[in-house]
């Protein structure tokens, strides 16, 4: 890589500014899944074990500029503590006075982890004068470490590089980059794809740069697949379907038929009568073929023929990347289907496949289903690995100074 990474970084006694990504799922004050902080321990336990002295900051949830107090980091500071093994200090804002004098305060090894960066709408615009701020609480060394905020040019992501003296990537990032970076460069064929979730619209980019990276198979699922299936002509009755989207899932359909790639729909599916979910009912649920859906169905998962279609189509896969639900995930037993998937991409791994899982609800299933150690790399970005992977420059990477 051309960027400075923090193992070109002279880190000892100095303070370093760590942009991590700790945008976790809370519940009732605590960490629900710290799959993210987990993930940049190596990059804190290199900067620690070097003696440096670190001040992370990361964002969580949406504040949209002010300070709310859900989306406090501070039960994040406690949780981190008890996974690196030492203390850390937490500072009440990420910026002004308290900051300054806690991380003046800082000794070697130490950590000291900032409130949430978005508490100030400067962060979200990349405010010059917010970036200085940030950035003089180091020693004029930063590492972006936060790869699922990469996509996004912020004061702590973008801003902050131009105040300090060496701005290099972290152990994740460039773990994250490296692992990406082979699969847009250089598949090992087959090459197939998953895709999930609610918007079409989202994943539109995505598939059309599969496409052109010659991926070999598509099997689309989630709410996505009935715009897909709607645009052949079937009926989906109540399901979520992105109407203004009919003429691109045909066009899309139109170009993988043209390269000769594979691109499965559903065939069965579960579905419900009138979804209107009432907390700690009982949902009835049935599988039907997609053919039997009438106006009044509801499709909330991939069936269980789909998952064996699907299943077959990963058999010989040498490369997969998976992105986004088969289903309502979150309300079981529509998390049949993606805990099903979580299985056959698991299988995939351990046939030798590189498979690589993004996105917050993929990942969720991988980690449920026990089979998260199979996986050749979990990627801790949703967006910015969708957009790394059609192929686009992360303005957080591109900031970072080159070697
Ligand atoms: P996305 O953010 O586009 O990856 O979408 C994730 C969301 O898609 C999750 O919250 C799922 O509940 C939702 N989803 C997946 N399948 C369906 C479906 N069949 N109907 C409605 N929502 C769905």
């Amino acid at each position: 890589m051309a960027k400075l990474s923090i193992k070109d970084l002279e880190l000892k006694s100095k303070r370093i500014f760590i942009r991590v990504d700790f945008n976790v799922p809370l519940k009732a004050g605590k960490v629900e899944d710290d799959t993210r902080i987990r993930a940049a321990l190596p990059t804190l336990q290199h900067v620690i074990d070097r003696g440096g002295r670190l001040i992370l900051a990361s964002h969580l949830g949406r504040p949209k500029g002010k300070r709310v107090e859900k989306y406090s980091l501070k039960p994040v500071a406690e949780h981190f503590s008890t996974l690196v093994g030492k203390r850390a200090g937490f500072a009440e804002d990420c910026v002004g006075e308290a900051a300054r004098l806690k991380a003046q305060a800082l000794q070697d090894g130490n950590l000291l982890l900032l409130e949430n960066l978005r508490f100030h709408k400067e962060e979200e615009q990349n405010d010059d004068q917010f970036s200085k701020e940030l950035a003089s609480l180091c020693d004029g060394v930063f590492v972006n470490d936060a790869f699922g905020a990469a996509h996004r040019a912020h004061a702590s992501t973008v801003g902050i590089t131009k105040h300090v003296a060496q701005a290099g990537a972290g152990l994740l990032m460039q773990k994250e980059l490296d692992y990406l970076g082979r699969v847009i460069r250089n598949p090992e064929h087959p090459f197939v794809a998953i895709l999930g979730g609610a918007k079409v619209s989202d994943k539109i980019p995505v598939i059309n740069a599969l496409i052109d990276q010659g991926v070999d198979t598509i099997l689309i699922g989630g709410a996505m697949a009935y715009t897909f299936l709607k645009a052949d002509g079937f009926t989906v009755g109540k399901s979520l379907v992105e109407d203004e989207m009919l003429h691109t899932a045909l066009d899309i359909k139109r170009r993988a038929e043209e390269k000769g790639i594979e691109l499965l729909l559903p065939t069965d599916h579960q579905v419900v009568d009138s979804y209107e979910p009432v907390k700690g009912e009982k949902i009835l649920a049935k599988t039907i073929p997609i053919e039997f859906t009438n106006l009044g169905h509801a499709g909330m998962d991939i069936g269980v023929e789909t998952v064996s279609h699907y299943s077959n189509a990963l058999r010989d896969a040498r490369t997969v990347i998976w992105n986004g639900p088969m289903g309502v995930f979150e309300e079981p037993p529509f998390n049949e289907g993606t805990l099903a998937i979580a299985n056959s991409v698991a299988e995939a791994a351990d046939r030798g496949a590189t498979v690589i899982v993004g996105g917050g609800d993929s990942v969720a299933a991988i980690t449920q289903a026990g089979v998260a150690d199979r996986i050749t790399h979990i990627s801790t970005g949703g967006g910015a690995t969708l957009e790394f992977l059609t192929g686009k420059e992360l303005p957080g990477v591109v900031a970072l100074h080159d070697k």
